[in-house]
């Protein structure tokens, strides 16, 4: 024998359909958001503040003589987790070790921080540019001197960040 099935009715729902309840809640968050401040911005004209250890392009900095910092200790090589940097390096006619290459492979970098923290004299950093792009993966490969360059453009910020983060380093 068959079974009767019961439609799924009930009139409270009749009515909330009716009257277009629904609508009206729509309509009402609305015109609550509609006054309040904006909390969306029209990037790329305005942008959110970032903050000093925002970790983005790397660079090598250099001294304000022009010295280069790094003196190839190859700390941040060891510690990268990805494997992303090489270092090699020679000894210089006045004793001092300086690197022949750094290269950072930035299709590796997950941009954790560790080179930046682990480097003694401040050489190595992540800037806060963050527009920036590749269309092949060699376009992301940095040399040393891509990463000097960097440096040298943008010094002044690097070092108002680091001032900025100073006290809590
Ligand atoms: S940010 Fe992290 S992953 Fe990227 S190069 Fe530095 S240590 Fe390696
Ligand atoms: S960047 Fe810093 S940590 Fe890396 S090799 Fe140079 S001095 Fe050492």
């Amino acid at each position: 024998m068959a079974t009767r099935v019961e439609p799924d009715f009930s009139l409270k729902d009749f009515l909330s359909s009716f009257l277009l309840a629904e609508f009206f809640k729509g309509m009402l968050l609305t015109g609550k958001y509609a006054f309040r401040s904006k909390i969306t911005l029209e990037y790329p004209e305005e942008k959110t503040p970032l903050s000093p250890r925002f970790r983005g392009l790397h660079a090598l900095r250099r001294y304000e003589n022009g010295e280069e910092r790094c003196i190839a200790c190859k700390l941040c090589e060891a510690v990268c987790p990805a494997m992303a940097i090489t270092i090699e390096s020679e000894e210089r006619a006045d004793g001092t070790r300086r690197t022949t290459r750094y290269d950072i492979d930035l299709n590796k970098c997950i941009f954790c921080g560790f080179c930046e923290e682990s480097c003694p004299v401040d050489s190595i950093v992540e800037t806060h540019i963050l527009e920036y792009h590749g269309e092949s993966r060699s376009d992301l490969y940095f040399t040393k001197e891509m990463l000097l360059a960097v440096g040298d453009r943008y010094e002044p910020q690097i070092a108002a960040a680091r001032a900025a983060d100073a006290k809590y380093r």
